[in-house]
């Protein structure tokens, strides 16, 4: 069996680490906020580009500290594409502002630029943008449209660790907001998220709000959160972040494999000059795909789907969006996500091509 995903296969690598950090971190007698949250944030704001990094308590937080430090005006609107993972869109609801959902292009499955500026109006605040599957948005678009309307641009960065739109990284066009859930390109071993900026008092502010609205122990300016990033994760991603590149680099290979081997029966993901895409997701579509999935589950190769329902179409939403979305089913109605793992073999994509090719639809 090639699974889509196993974790205790993808860590194998980092466990001798692993425990003689975990020893240490045990003797410190230190769990919360301490040096190892502090090495990790400078060192992944460093592998960013970025200036500042605060850790968070996961990516979903990540998002709602984000948008809660801008201090909107009640009742303000936030353009999110419409085909994300459903966190990007409870990060806006949470914080009480609204959705606006935006179409994405059918060939990048990221938003379509030329969409968003028929949404705009005078309770726009902002451009939550997703670099979904490991490709960064249209920046080039998107960041011309944000300055012409004075809008932020807040970036779900979860799936794009290192991802790049001509040489600049991922979270770096606006605010840039990560999730290290386990099965991320950086994943902890547990819940961890971070948020990535340029800017100093935003920084402050973030610091502020992650840990009760507080600088000052027992002084709380801020209606803040309890969200820290924990030391013990802190410390696993710091191991891990030192391999990230490798880890990046393996899978554009696997992914370059499917490209070439894969055939024309499968709508590949597009390759674009000027994107350095991360493969957090190799996904094909096809019109047939439930008994494509059924199909690879019964010779050997395990497939997930991102995502089998769409954000319009969830029960919470019921109430807050409305409107038909129709690239985004059709998405979410074909697309499958291929095993493209660490621990994945060159050997496994061949066969997975293989079994691939070999379906007769
Ligand atoms: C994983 C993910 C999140 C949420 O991250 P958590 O750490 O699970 O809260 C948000 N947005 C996208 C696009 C994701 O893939």
């Amino acid at each position: 069996m090639i699974e889509y995903e196993n974790l205790r296969k993808s860590n194998e690598v980092f466990a001798k680490e692993f425990q003689k950090n975990f020893e240490e971190f045990l003797d410190s007698g230190w769990y919360i906020l301490g040096q190892n949250v502090s090495e990790f944030e400078e060192k992944f704001a460093d592998f960013c580009n970025a200036k500042y990094c605060i850790g968070v308590a996961s990516g979903l937080d990540a998002l709602i500290l984000a948008i809660d430090a801008f201090k909107f005006p009640k009742g303000s609107e936030i353009i999110v594409p419409s085909n994300t993972y459903i966190a990007t869109i409870m990060a806006i609801v949470k914080n009480g502002f609204i959705p606006i959902l935006v179409e994405p292009d059918i060939k990048t499955y990221n938003i379509d630029a030329a969409k968003i500026e028929e949404k705009i109006n005078k309770k726009t605040v902002a451009i939550l943008v997703v670099h979904l599957y490991g490709k960064v948005c249209d920046m080039k678009s998107i960041t011309t449209i944000a300055k012409n309307h004075n809008l932020k641009i807040i970036e779900d960065s979860a799936q794009a660790h290192g991802a790049k739109f001509c040489g600049k990284m991922a979270g770096t066009f606006g605010v840039g907001c990560f999730s290290f859930y386990p099965t991320k390109n950086l994943g902890a071993l547990g819940d961890a998220g971070a948020i990535i900026c340029d800017d100093f008092d935003f920084s402050k502010k973030i610091r502020s709000l992650r840990n009760y609205g507080s600088s000052k122990k027992y002084y709380n300016d801020d209606l803040g959160y309890n969200s820290r990033l924990d030391e013990i994760q802190a410390g696993f991603l710091s191991i891990k972040l030192g391999m990230l590149n490798k880890i990046t680099e393996h899978k554009r290979e696997l992914a370059n494999l499917y490209l070439s081997n894969l055939n024309d029966n499968f709508i590949k993901p597009i390759v674009q000059d000027d994107y350095y895409d991360v493969y957090h997701i190799f996904n094909i579509r096809h019109q047939d795909r439930d008994n494509l999935k059924e199909y690879l589950l019964q010779n050997g190769v395990g497939t997930e789907i991102h995502y089998p329902v769409s954000p319009i179409n969830q029960k919470f939403m019921s109430t807050i969006g409305n409107g038909s979305y129709p690239i985004s089913e059709e998405i979410h109605n074909t697309t499958l996500s291929l095993p493209i793992s660490y621990f994945h073999k060159i050997e496994d994509i061949y066969k997975v091509c293989e079994v691939m090719n070999s379906w007769k639809a």
